[in-house]
């Protein structure tokens, strides 16, 4: 007997049940390998919608999210769909807005996968400093490992973990300089974090300039200069933060160089941080010389790849699940030092748990506009105004809206009238408008001979949308990005 036709099994359909149970599956596989806050908001509420023989078919419920699936997580989603469910040889995507409405349908994240442990550091007690010896807590919040290296910090952050492996070895004094919000203090204490969890039992002093001067002080008036200079021999590291305000304390640097040279004659450890190097603090000759005799270091303005990872690692220490290009805008935009990127960051935080607003372009380019730290960045984002920089075609706005949403030209403009089409029809339309300098008669004509009051209509809808949907606006930047009418 040849074989018959009616040996080929027929595409496998998976039950529904099956279904959500493989994208579970996935989920589970995929979560580990994706950064958390980039996790939550590129998969919360995607769902498998079927398998259509080998073809895995995914819903997202954003039509932004699409092109992101695409380029960052096909693979690795594909890999997963295959782990989970080896007959998968493809996936492919489906924007499905009803997701987002019908949350049920999708898994939440947060209950599935709860927050991972964070590391866990000596606490307050477990600090020990003598009797007489002001040190700051070392904050457990400060880390080598969540600090985000790049160019600017690259040879600070390598010169701290030599000095965190082995204090009062090769880089002695360490001294690192920069402008404010750069990060010294976090370095700083991240060095002493980490010697601290190798010798638990070493004392390790950090103290600012001021608290040092303070101590220096009271040790005169109630002359106990003796016992103060003893104590501090016995500290086996010394973190001292922003030493430019030692400049005009001649007495306050004496006391310091004395304790230095002890400290360093006994191979322990010195750290200092200033706002300039050493030679600028106009300090005691004696002094600088000795602060340039070991590793100097500096701390320079981030770029904006390192921008963008530290805006990444706090928004995940904040657990603030926010959208991957509003993340991008602040790091486009908030360029001074790391403290301001926090900044932002924090005020995004407090609007979420107050307002239960969720941050996005808009709201965070308010924030800044607040904040006064761009007046131009909201000015550019809600920059309907500006001048387009080229004229669109027809075909370049019907393109981009068919693959940024998923949906056929055909479809756009013939005559179906369901939402998945309707949408992104008066989108086509809006930006048409907008970009091309035809009459809305003439529209109407290129969608099947619309009428040129639904073309009107189409478009006045589109913008009092774009006055309380941040989401609208924000794929409209991206539509017309991709149209090449703005940049
Ligand atoms: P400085 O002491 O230089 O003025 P800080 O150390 O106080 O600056 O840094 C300001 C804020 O920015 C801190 O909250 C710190 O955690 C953060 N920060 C600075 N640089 C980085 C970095 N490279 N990675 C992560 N956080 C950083
Ligand atoms: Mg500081």
């Amino acid at each position: 007997m040849t074989s018959s036709v009616s040996s080929v099994s027929p595409p496998r359909a998976l039950a529904r049940t099956d279904i959500r149970a493989v994208w579970q599956d996935v989920l589970t596989r995929l979560e580990p390998q994706i950064p958390r806050s980039q996790f939550i908001t590129w998969f919360r509420d995607t769902a498998a919608l079927g398998l259509d023989g080998s073809t895995l078919i995914v819903g997202l419920p954003l039509p932004m999210s699409l092109n992101w699936h695409l380029e960052h997580y096909r693979a690795m989603t594909l890999q997963a769909a295959q782990e989970a469910e080896p007959s998968v040889t493809q996936v492919v995507y489906k924007v499905d807005v009803s997701l987002k409405e019908d949350r049920g349908r999708g898994f939440d994240l947060l209950q599935l996968f709860p927050e991972r442990k964070q590391r866990k550091l000596p606490g307050r007690g477990e600090v020990k400093v003598a009797e007489g010896i002001v040190s700051r807590i070392l904050s457990p919040r400060y880390t080598m490992e969540n600090f985000i290296v790049g160019t600017s910090n690259r040879l600070a952050f390598a010169a701290c973990q030599a000095v965190a492996t082995r204090p009062g070895d090769r880089y002695n004094p360490l001294f690192l300089y920069g402008g404010v919000g750069l990060g010294k203090t976090h370095l700083l204490q991240a060095t002493g974090n980490a010697i601290l969890r190798q010798m638990p039992k070493a004392m390790i002093v950090y103290t600012t300039t001021e608290d040092f001067t303070n101590q220096v002080i009271e040790a005169i008036t109630q002359q106990k200069m003796e016992p103060f200079r003893r104590r501090y021999r016995l500290v086996d590291v010394l973190i001292i933060d922003d030493v430019q305000f030692l400049a005009k304390k001649e007495r306050t640097q004496e006391e310091f160089f004395h304790t230095f040279n002890a400290l360093y004659e006994d191979r322990k450890q010195i750290i200092i941080s200033a706002d300039r190097p050493p030679a600028e603090l106009h300090l005691d000759d004696r002094l600088t010389s000795r602060f340039e005799r070991g590793m100097i270091a500096d701390l320079s303005q981030p770029d904006y790849e390192t921008r963008l990872a530290i805006l990444m690692e706090k928004a995940r220490e904040y657990e603030l699940f926010i959208d991957m290009t509003v993340l991008q805008f602040i790091a486009e935009h908030a360029t001074r030092n790391v403290r301001e990127l926090e900044g932002i960051l924090m005020q995004a935080v407090a609007q979420y748990e107050l307002e239960q607003r969720v941050p996005t372009v808009r709201s965070i380019a308010e924030i800044m506009a607040k904040l006064n730290k761009d007046p131009h960045a909201e000015a550019e984002t809600v920059g309907f105004e500006t001048p387009p920089k080229k004229r669109a075609t027809f075909q370049d706005v019907m393109e981009a809206v068919s693959r940024y949403y998923s949906v056929s030209v055909q479809d756009m403009i013939g005559a179906s009238r369901v939402r998945e089409v309707l949408i992104p029809r008066q989108i086509a339309m809006y930006l048409l408008k907008k970009h091309m300098d035809i009459s809305y008669v003439r529209i109407g004509e290129c969608f099947s001979g619309r009428d040129h009051t639904t073309v009107m209509n189409a478009v006045q809808r589109v913008e009092g949308r774009l006055h309380t949907d941040p989401q609208l606006l924000r794929e409209l930047r991206s539509l017309e990005r991709e149209i090449g009418v703005v940049q």
